[in-house]
């Protein structure tokens, strides 16, 4: 059962791997608030290659396994995620084991009396009846571990796994051991003439993570210096994105304060788990996100007094887009060269640049419309629409009558109709009326539940205190060498 649950998750987990990159890579430039383009897009491509915390990135880890289970790396969907299990038993005992002490399944034993190891690791080509002949072992042994044993997964092998062979004093085989990812271990055992299988997962350690930053011109770099990792960077301005346009808003003072999860296993840090809480101070106002796991499992984030920090829409139907030309009523159109009002916003992006939908909603229309080119238009509730149009194509299944969420990309940035150059179009209208996209009033998403108030309240306390408790002595122990983040 556990293995299954994992295995499934792996594809997932690699993708999510491979979107951070993608995102990083592609946007990196638009978390910059002013300077060279080109030249900050670099930077962030150098960056990544030699980014420390997340090794392995493209490979189904353990550690990808791992974060797979948090929040993942992009998109207000960020906010939905369940809680992590990291902390639960996750040993499954099929048959027997080593050991009649209770606790034995919790951890491997590595020590078990008499018992001497060797080792082998998987190369292309093999099977077990290879590695059984390069140990010297007959194949009815392994016909009688095979016969013995249920699960016939036990046998499948990757080149690089590590198997185990323990034998006791006679020489004989009693145990064998596979490795089967970073954190779960396959053990086969003898017991008097058959063989016992047993699955193992080691735990992972969870400790407290803390970091804070002021930024002096770019929030990636400072986030970074911080000793973030690129994925809790990406939250991080993932979870304010309802209230801060990174690509504009920021500032020079604008200040960070974050409480993460460290992932440990065996005192060796693989990796970064959720956001527990975090403050962003834009332009003198602060914002705060604090993670609260609901009854039914799932965790949200709220402001302290229980507001969601997720707003009905999202601000904007890209990640960190330049907006190239504003809502104004009174423009000299690029193409028409008339005055012709510009009742939307246009966001600058390379083709093919996914677009989101900003909020839940019905598609009303998705086709062609002539100056807009290709077009999407959603109705979001009774009064508001919002379009996207100039689009290279749409996304899969996306066309009249489909519903969509928040943050579902529903089609590709393109320069279709009456476009200078590859662009997004945004309108936002409310009751049929234009409204400007970069300013218009966003609808508050549900705060917490009356139900589970004063719950919040107390979490939020204390989860506030410990920002405050962190925050003073990480001032008191890395005030002159803030490029260190403790671990608390
Ligand atoms: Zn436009």
């Amino acid at each position: 059962m556990f293995e299954k649950k994992v295995w499934k998750k792996v594809p997932r987990a690699h993708l999510l791997a491979l979107s951070t990159a993608g995102l990083l890579m592609g946007t990196g430039m638009m978390l910059n608030s002013g300077g060279s383009q080109a030249l900050e897009r670099k930077e962030v491509t150098l960056a990544l290659a030699t980014q420390p915390n997340e090794p392995d990135a493209t490979s189904p880890t353990a550690l990808q396994r791992a974060l797979e289970r948090q929040a993942p790396a992009s998109g207000p969907a960020a906010t939905e995620q369940t809680a992590p299990d990291f902390n639960e038993p996750k040993s499954e005992m099929v048959t027997g084991t080593l050991s009649s002490d209770p606790t034995a399944e919790y951890t491997l034993p590595e020590e078990v009396s008499g018992i001497e190891w060797k080792e082998t690791r998987v190369r292309k080509g093999d099977s077990f009846s290879s590695l059984f002949k390069r140990m010297g072992l007959g194949s009815s042994l392994l016909y009688k571990i095979d016969h013995s044993l249920a699960d016939k997964k036990w046998s499948r092998i990757t080149p690089g796994q590590k198997i185990h062979f323990g034998f006791d004093q006679s020489g004989e085989l009693v145990s064998l051991k596979i490795d089967k990812d970073k954190l779960t271990t396959w053990e086969i055992s003898r017991e008097d003439q058959k063989f016992a299988l047993s699955k193992v997962t080691r735990e992972t350690d969870i400790h407290t993570g803390y970091a804070e930053g002021t930024i002096d011109a770019v929030f990636y770099t400072a986030a970074q210096s911080a000793g973030l990792s690129d994925r809790l960077v990406m939250e991080l301005a993932n979870l304010f994105a309802w209230d801060i346009d990174f690509a504009l808003d920021i500032r020079k003072g604008d200040a960070f304060k974050v409480i993460y999860e460290d992932v440990y296993l065996d005192g060796e840090k693989i990796g970064t788990g959720n956001i527990l809480a975090a403050q962003f101070t834009n332009q003198g106002k602060t914002h705060t996100a604090i993670r609260y796991t609901h009854e039914d499992g799932y965790a949200r984030y709220y402001d302290e007094k229980g507001g969601s920090v997720k707003k009905a829409f999202l601000r904007s139907p890209i990640d960190f887009a330049r907006i190239s030309s504003h809502f104004n009523p009174n423009r000299r159109h690029p193409v028409l060269h008339t005055i012709r009002a510009h009742r939307g916003t246009d966001y600058a992006a390379r083709p093919g640049t996914p677009i989101k939908a900003t909020g839940d909603a019905k598609v009303i229309f998705a086709g062609r419309k002539g100056g807009y080119g290709n077009v999407v238009i959603l109705q979001h509730g009774q009064s508001i629409t919002t379009l996207y149009a100039h689009m290279k194509g749409f996304a899969r299944g996306v066309r009249s009558g489909k519903r969509v969420q928040q943050g579902d990309v529903i089609g590709y940035v393109g320069s279709t109709g009456l476009a200078s150059g590859p662009h997004l179009h945004y309108e936002f209208r409310v009751n049929g009326i234009h409204k400007n996209p970069v300013t218009v009033k966003l609808p508050d998403a549900a705060p917490i539940a009356k139900q589970e108030r004063s719950r919040f309240t107390s979490h939020a306390e204390q989860v506030m205190a410990k920002l405050d408790t962190y925050a003073s002595t990480y001032q008191v122990a890395f005030k002159d060498n803030t490029d260190i983040a403790p671990s608390l």
